[in-house]
């Protein structure tokens, strides 16, 4: 068995997102990220946190504009929106999800200017990223990390069965298309499947985003498969482990990613790496 690192190839990610933000400082440009944070969410903070500590690392400004779950409303959060949509000080704009309930995320995320969404969750970028590898551009971030990821094992995907668990527009779904683009054959499981095992035995990758911790176990896994783990749980001793059980899976597949240690740092790199995407959209006469 062999670890997909995420921790690695994010270091190596940053070396290079390094740079790229000292040429455009040289430039005159000073690359910024503003995050949006309604309410407070305990697991947004700790995603706030690492993403505010890799803009520190790559030397993107980051700015979190924070604001309790009453004093904000869904008009009042696309005017906050609007207004970072026309700063040009601004590079990229990420609203942390999940919102308070009384908010209209898919409003919210419609209000993002495709330049500056740095997520990639507005229609205009999935669209794009819908259409081939060619068009994709601010792709969205966690199946990003996962295409780098076994693009740095030199993981072929052409023709490959790959089972992508879980139908989240922000994981699921996209890393369907993606792997699909890339000439994988390509079966989404969810909520409704029938026999997932069934599915999942087939699977030469087999990528997991539910959020249950121990839903995919050693029986369901074919001897040999890569096994992205995309799944964070918090244990009742406050481990964190993802939707695999890793101890028994690990020892069937050719190549793992762990969790803590993979998909995660993964996902903050491919935010860095769509800052510095997006402040060479806004500046074409950079590139
Ligand atoms: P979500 O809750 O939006 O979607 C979960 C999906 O799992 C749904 O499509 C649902 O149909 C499916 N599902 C539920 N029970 C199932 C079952 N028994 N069998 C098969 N499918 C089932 O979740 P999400 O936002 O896609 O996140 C999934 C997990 O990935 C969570 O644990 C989340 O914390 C984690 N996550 C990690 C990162 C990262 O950076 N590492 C990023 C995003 C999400």
């Amino acid at each position: 068995m062999n670890l997909l690192d995420g921790k690695f190839i994010a270091q190596e990610m940053y070396t290079k997102l390094q740079s790229d933000a000292a040429e455009l400082k040289n430039k005159g440009i000073q690359p910024k990220l503003v995050i949006i944070l309604v309410g407070d969410h305990p697991a947004s903070l700790s995603y706030i946190k690492s993403k505010e500590k890799a803009s520190q690392t790559v030397g993107v400004e980051c700015e979190i504009m924070k604001f309790g779950a009453d004093e904000m409303d869904t008009a009042k959060l696309i005017e906050v929106i609007r207004g970072l949509n026309e700063d040009d000080s601004v590079h990229g704009i990420l609203v942390q999800l999940p919102l308070p309930k009384h908010i209209y995320e898919p409003d919210i995320i419609k209000a993002v200017a495709p330049q500056k969404d740095v997520d990639g969750f507005t229609a205009y970028n999935l669209g794009k990223m819908f259409l081939s590898t060619r068009f994709e551009d601010l792709a969205p971030c966690t199946p990003l990390g996962i295409i780098k990821m076994l693009e740095h094992a030199k993981i072929d995907v052409e023709g490959k069965e790959a089972v992508i668990v879980g139908r989240s527009n922000i994981v699921g779904k996209p890393v369907a298309i993606m792997l699909l683009n890339r000439g994988a054959t390509v079966t989404a499981c969810h909520s409704k499947t029938v026999d997932l095992s069934a599915h999942t035995k087939r699977a030469d990758i087999l990528v997991v985003a539910v959020g249950k911790a121990g839903l995919i176990t050693a029986d369901m896994v074919k001897e040999g498969a890569v096994v992205v783990d995309v799944g964070i749980n918090r244990t009742e001793d406050g481990k964190l482990v993802g939707d695999c059980d890793f101890v028994t899976v690990s020892k069937k597949a050719s190549f793992i990613t762990p969790v803590p240690g993979g998909c995660g740092p993964m996902t903050v790199a491919c935010l860095m790496n769509n800052v510095i995407k997006a402040v060479h959209k806004q500046n074409p006469s950079l590139s």
